[in-house]
């Protein structure tokens, strides 16, 4: 049983059907991971406002 490193509440997913690459998501604070690898699993934070902060500070500065 995994459980989630923001909240520590469980991670109800199938531990033996998921694959790598795959998002599982803490129904208790809303963090989704992702599958980094399945022996044994190992789950990394999705940080969903990082990759977006770069790309529009990027686009503003073009736009300008
Ligand atoms: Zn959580």
């Amino acid at each position: 049983m995994h459980v989630c490193p923001e909240c520590e509440n469980p991670l109800t997913f199938a531990e033996d059907e998921v694959d790598e690459g795959e998002i599982v998501l803490c129904e208790e604070c809303g963090v989704q991971y992702e599958v980094v690898n399945t022996d044994p699993i190992e789950l990394s934070k999705v940080e969903e406002s990082g990759y977006d902060e770069s790309a529009i500070a990027f686009t503003d500065e073009e736009e300008e």
